[in-house]
Order: structure tokens, then C-alpha cells, then sequence
């Protein structure tokens, strides 16, 4: 008799809203990371799989191993394969642990590993709640409610736009008027995508951030009827937390993550299309169910295909 092959892993999950590639894993208590390449950032750091090595950023949600194990692992061999030094940004409670972290792998390595910790403090007392990581896009922390200190975080991109009343001025009237010191301009806060790590249902989310976000990635951890308790318990979010938050939303997205591990990704589906309302319906996805969503994509690439043919025959 042949012994059984080693179970597979799921594949990666992946979704495109251009112009933004959600990408990662997301199993509840097992492994949480979810990056977007566009914006140089990887939502938690999960145990740190190949492709999140690229970001050069890690906003991590809270402490919680699911969603941290990978942090030593990311930061060295980023350095390792001379990527530059990896930067996390996390909850002003975890600046020291994750330090003393990094402390224990040089007695156990013999090296020192090069890091970058940056505290973002949701009340901006201690440190700023706002990190720009790239030009005109700033990472934002806010707080969730969890069973230990839990930031969620929104990309959001600030764009200077000018004054109603200035509208229409011919330019020169508009360099005249700025070189006289007049403030001719203010600044659009456009929150893209919002990752709200692991959570309670709460007044956090009415913030814009979730509501008016063009991508809003949130865990769901139970969608069985049965399992509101352990929602509860947990400090998780139920399916029935999503129907409810479904109709505040102008989002174009939402992506569910952490699933229970126990919920089999074809009953999740079902559960989807039996509780969240039809016209919803088109607005929600799970990251990890790979086979509606390499669907998804095949339409999106044939449509790209067919439009690009359209193209060159004009
Ligand atoms: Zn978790
Ligand atoms: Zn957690």
C-alpha cells in the first residue's frame, strides 16, 4: 500500500479591481496576509509566503500569531535578499515586543537582522495615526475591538484639488492669486481600500474609511447560524454582521477574510448566496475561494482581450 501524498495547500487567493490586486491568505487562526502590490503594502504579515516579501510595508492589525508569525521571517530575508530594510507599521503596544522579538533572533542567529518599527497610536497622543507610503498615499490606523489591542487601516489618497469659487479662473488669474498668498486649494481625502483586520461589529465601522472606501477587505470568522455565540466570544465578526453593515456601504468591493477553517469554502459560498440580499450580492467576495474568483478574473482578461481587439481595428 502507498501512504497517502501530503495534503495541498489552497491556493493563493486573488482578486483584481483595477487598478488594485488583493492577494494573500486568510484562514482564521491559521494565517492572515493580504497585500496589495499597488500600494506597497501587505495587510498583516500572516507566516510571511514568498509574494508578501515584495511589499515594503506590513500594517499589522494586532499580535495575534495568525496574523504575526512571519514578521522575523519578513524582515530577514528581505535583507537577505537585498531588498532593503522592511518596515512594520503596528499598534504603539507592540513596538516593544516586536523589538524584543528581533532581540531573540540575534542570540539565536548570531546576526542581526536590520528592521524598521513605526507606532501608529489611533488616537494620534503617542505617535501619528497617518504614515504616507508612497507620494499622496497615507496609511491611516483606526481602532476595532478585539481580544487585545486591534488596529483596522485604510490607504487613502490625498489629492489637491482646487476651491469651488476658483473653478473656471483662467491660469494666470490662478498664479496671480496663489503668488498673493491666497489658499486657492484644498485636500480630497479618497480612502481606496480598507482592511479591517480582526473584530467586533461596532460604531467603527460608520467611519468614511469603511463606508465610502472603493475596497473594503474585513474578516467574517462564522457565517453557521449556530456560531453567533463564538462570534461573540471570539470578538469576531457573524455573516449576519456583514447583511447588516451591506446597505451603509457605497464600497465597489467588499472582500471577506478569515474564515473559520472549519467552514468549507463550498458551503461558504452557499451561505453567501442563501443570506446576503440580491443586490448585494454582486458586491461580495471571499478571497479564498479561488475557484469563483480565477472565474472572475477569466472574464476580466477575455473582456480585456476583446476590448484591446475592438482597439485595433479602429
Ligand atoms: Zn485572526
Ligand atoms: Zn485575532
Amino acid at each position: 500500500m502507498l501512504p497517502h501524498e501530503p495534503p495541498r495547500t489552497p491556493p493563493t487567493g486573488f482578486l483584481y479591481f483595477p487598478p488594485y490586486r488583493i492577494q494573500g491568505y486568510s484562514i482564521a487562526g491559521e494565517e492572515t496576509v493580504v497585500q496589495v502590490p499597488e500600494l506597497d503594502v501587505c495587510f498583516d504579515i500572516g507566516r510571511c509566503p514568498r509574494l508578501a516579501l515584495n511589499s515594503n510595508y506590513v500594517a499589522l492589525s494586532h499580535g495575534h500569531m495568525d496574523h504575526a508569525a512571519g514578521l522575523a521571517y519578513y524582515f530577514s530575508q528581505r535583507h537577505f535578499q537585498g531588498m532593503g530594510t522592511g518596515t512594520v507599521l503596528c499598534h504603539p503596544t507592540l513596538v516593544k515586543p516586536i523589538k524584543n522579538l528581533m532581540t531573540a533572533w540575534i542570540d539565536i542567529e548570531a546576526q542581526r537582522t536590520p528592521y524598521k518599527v513605526v507606532p501608529m497610536d489611533p488616537e494620534g497622543a503617542e505617535a501619528p495615526h497617518e504614515f504616507e507610503v508612497k507620494n499622496t498615499f497615507y496609511l491611516r490606523a483606526f481602532s476595532t475591538i478585539h481580544t487585545v489591542p486591534a488596529l483596522a487601516f485604510s490607504i487613502i489618497e490625498k489629492r489637491s484639488k482646487l476651491k469651488d469659487e476658483y473653478v473656471g479662473l483662467p491660469q494666470s488669474k490662478l498664479v496671480e492669486l496663489k503668488e498673493a498668498g491666497e489658499d486657492i486649494t484644498y485636500i480630497k481625502e479618497i480612502p481606496l481600500i480598507t482592511y479591517m483586520g480582526d473584530t467586533s461589529p461596532g460604531a467603527h465601522f460608520d467611519r468614511p474609511e469603511v463606508t465610502d472606501c472603493k475596497v473594503l477587505i474585513t474578516e467574517c470568522t462564522f457565517m453557521e447560524r449556530d456560531h453567533r455565540d463564538r462570534a461573540r466570544i471570539g470578538r469576531h465578526l457573524h455573516l449576519s454582521d456583514i447583511v447588516r453593515l451591506l446597505p451603509k456601504l457605497k464600497c465597489e468591493a467588499v472582500v471577506l477574510t478569515h474564515l473559520s477553517r472549519r467552514t468549507f469554502i463550498g458551503d461558504a459560498r452557499e451561505m453567501l448566496q442563501r443570506t446576503i440580499p440580491e443586490e448585494h450580492q454582486p458586491l461580495v467576495h471571499l478571497l479564498m475561494d479561488s475557484r469563483t474568483n480565477r472565474a472572475r478574473y477569466q472574464q476580466q482578461e477575455a473582456e480585456a482581450a476583446a476590448a484591446a481587439q475592438q482597439q485595433n481595428a479602429q
